[in-house]
C-alpha cells in the first residue's frame, strides 16, 4: 500500500511523480505517508499516478457516463479520451445506463489516467427499486469496481442520521442534489437504518486495503444552490468526513474529501479553509464550485471562476463543470470546453500555490516571450487549447507577422521597430 510504503521513504513511483511535479521526493513521501497527498491508483494495474494535495499541481477531473436516455458506451469512452487529450488528470465514470459495466471495464483498461466511479449507482441498479438495495449491495459494488481496476471511488459515508437530522432542522431550497446522497437518504428512510458505508466503515476500509483503493469521501449533503450554501447539514457531514479521514489514515488507506458545489464567491475561501481544518488537511476535491446559479449553458465559466478562487484558498482537485450542467448529458464538445475551463482554473491556482508557483509563472513567462517575439507557432503550441488557438488565428489572418486585431498598427511590432532605431 502506497501510504504505508511511503513511510519508509520515496518508492520508485513516488520519485517519478516528484520529478514530474518538480518537488522533492522525500518531502512528497512524507506528505503521502501523512495522507496530505493522495495518489489514486489501483494496486492491480499500472498507470502513471497523479498526485493530489499539498505542494503538487492542482488536478482536474472530468465526469463522463451514460444515462438511461443516452446509453452509448462508445460515445462515453470517446468523451473520456477527449477529456484526457485536453488535459484531464482523472476521469470519473458516472454511468447509470444499461451498458454501465462495459463502460467501466473499457475505461479501466483504456485510460492512462486514474479512473473513479460511484459504486452506489451500480448498487441501485441491481434492484428494481433502489431502496431495495441490501447493505451487501453497497459493498459488493465497491469490490466489483475495485476488481475491474477502478482507482478511486466516491462513497457518501457522511450521509448519516446526524446529517439528515440537521437537514430536517434546517430546511433547504434544493434539499439534496447529490445523486449518491439522494440514493443513500432514500434508502435510509425507507429501511429505517443508518448508512451502511458509515456504520460498517471498517469493512469498506478492508476492501480499500485489498486493492489500495483511494476513498473519495463524497459530499452527499453538498448545497445545490447559493441559497443553501454553508449551512449546518453541509458542515455536519464535513465533521463526520474528518473523523473518517482519521480512520483511513490509521488503516493506511488513501483518502480525499469532496466538497461543494454551489458557494457564493465570498464564502469560497471560508469553505475551503474550514473543510481543510475539519478534515486534517486532507486533499480536497471540489465540484466547481459554482459561484452563481444564473448561467445554465455557461456553467463551465462559472466553475472556472469558483475553481480559481478555491484553488487559491487551498483546494487540490477540481471536478470540471461543462456547459450542459443542469441541462443535459454533456457532448464531447461540452467535455472539451469544461476541461479547458478547469485547466485554466487549475493553472491560475498554481500560479500562487506553494511548490508550483515558480513553475507555473515560468509557463506564463514563456508564453509572454513568444507573444513579444510574435512567434505564433510557439504561442499556439503553449496554448491551453492549441486547436482552438490555431483555428481562430487561421481563419482571420493578416499579411505579415502580426495578427489581424491591429494589423499594421501592431503595438508590439511598432515598439520593437522603434526601439531598434536606437534613438532612446
Ligand atoms: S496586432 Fe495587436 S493584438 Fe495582434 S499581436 Fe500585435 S498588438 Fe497584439
Amino acid at each position: 500500500m502506497l501510504m504505508r510504503d511511503a513511510r519508509n521513504g520515496a518508492t520508485p513511483e513516488i520519485k517519478e511523480i516528484a520529478k514530474a511535479e518538480g518537488v522533492d521526493a522525500v518531502r512528497l513521501s512524507s506528505l503521502i505517508a501523512k495522507g496530505l497527498v493522495a495518489v489514486p491508483r489501483n494496486a492491480r494495474k499500472s498507470i502513471a499516478g497523479r498526485a493530489v494535495g499539498r505542494l503538487v499541481s492542482t488536478k482536474v477531473n472530468a465526469n463522463v457516463g451514460t444515462s438511461k436516455d443516452y446509453d452509448d458506451c462508445a460515445d462515453e469512452v470517446k468523451k473520456a479520451k477527449v477529456a484526457v487529450q485536453y488535459g484531464a488528470d482523472a476521469v470519473m465514470d458516472l454511468s447509470t445506463g444499461h451498458d454501465r459495466d462495459t463502460v467501466r471495464k473499457r475505461l479501466a483498461k483504456e485510460l492512462e489516467v486514474p479512473l473513479g466511479t460511484v459504486p452506489i449507482y451500480h448498487a441501485a441498479r441491481k434492484r428494481r427499486n433502489a431502496v431495495d438495495m441490501t447493505a451487501d449491495d453497497f459493498f459488493s459494488s465497491v469490490r466489483e469496481h475495485a476488481k475491474d481496476g477502478v482507482d478511486f471511488v466516491t462513497v457518501h459515508c457522511g450521509v448519516n442520521r446526524n446529517a439528515l437530522g440537521r437537514l430536517k432542522n434546517d430546511p433547504r431550497l434544493l434539499n439534496i442534489v447529490s445523486r449518491g446522497g439522494a440514493l443513500t437518504m432514500a434508502w435510509m428512510l425507507h429501511n429505517e437504518k443508518d448508512n451502511p458505508f458509515y456504520e460498517e466503515f471498517d469493512y469498506l476500509l478492508e476492501i480499500a486495503q485489498e486493492y489500495d483503493l483511494t476513498l473519495s469521501l463524497g459530499d452527499g449533503m453538498r448545497p445545490g444552490c447559493m441559497a443553501d450554501a454553508s449551512d449546518r447539514p453541509e458542515f455536519m457531514e464535513v465533521i463526520t468526513l474528518g473523523e473518517l479521514v482519521k480512520r483511513c489514515r490509521e488503516a493506511g488507506v488513501q483518502s480525499i474529501v469532496e466538497g461543494p458545489g454551489h458557494v457564493p464567491l465570498d464564502e469560497v475561501e471560508m469553505t475551503v479553509k474550514a473543510m481543510k481544518k475539519l478534515t486534517g488537511d486532507a486533499p480536497l476535491y471540489l465540484l466547481g464550485p459554482l459561484v452563481t446559479d444564473i448561467a445554465p449553458g455557461y456553467d463551465h465559466l462559472v466553475g472556472a471562476i469558483g475553481g480559481s478562487v478555491a484553488g487559491m484558498a487551498g483546494a487540490d482537485f477540481l471536478c470540471i463543470v461543462t456547459p450542459s450542467e443542469h441541462l443535459a448529458l454533456p457532448t464531447a464538445d461540452d467535455i472539451r470546453d469544461g476541461v479547458v475551463a478547469g485547466k485554466i482554473a487549475a493553472h491560475v491556482a498554481d500560479t500562487v500555490k506553494e511548490g508550483q508557483r515558480e513553475r507555473s509563472r515560468e509557463t506564463d513567462r514563456r508564453m509572454s516571450q513568444a507573444r513579444s517575439d510574435l512567434d505564433w507557432k510557439a504561442q499556439i503550441r503553449m496554448a491551453v487549447d492549441p486547436d482552438r488557438a490555431e483555428h481562430i488565428r487561421g481563419t482571420r489572418m493578416t499579411e505579415g507577422e502580426t495578427c489581424s486585431m491591429c494589423s499594421d498598427l501592431c503595438a508590439i511590432k511598432l515598439v520593437r521597430d522603434a526601439l531598434k532605431s536606437g534613438k532612446i
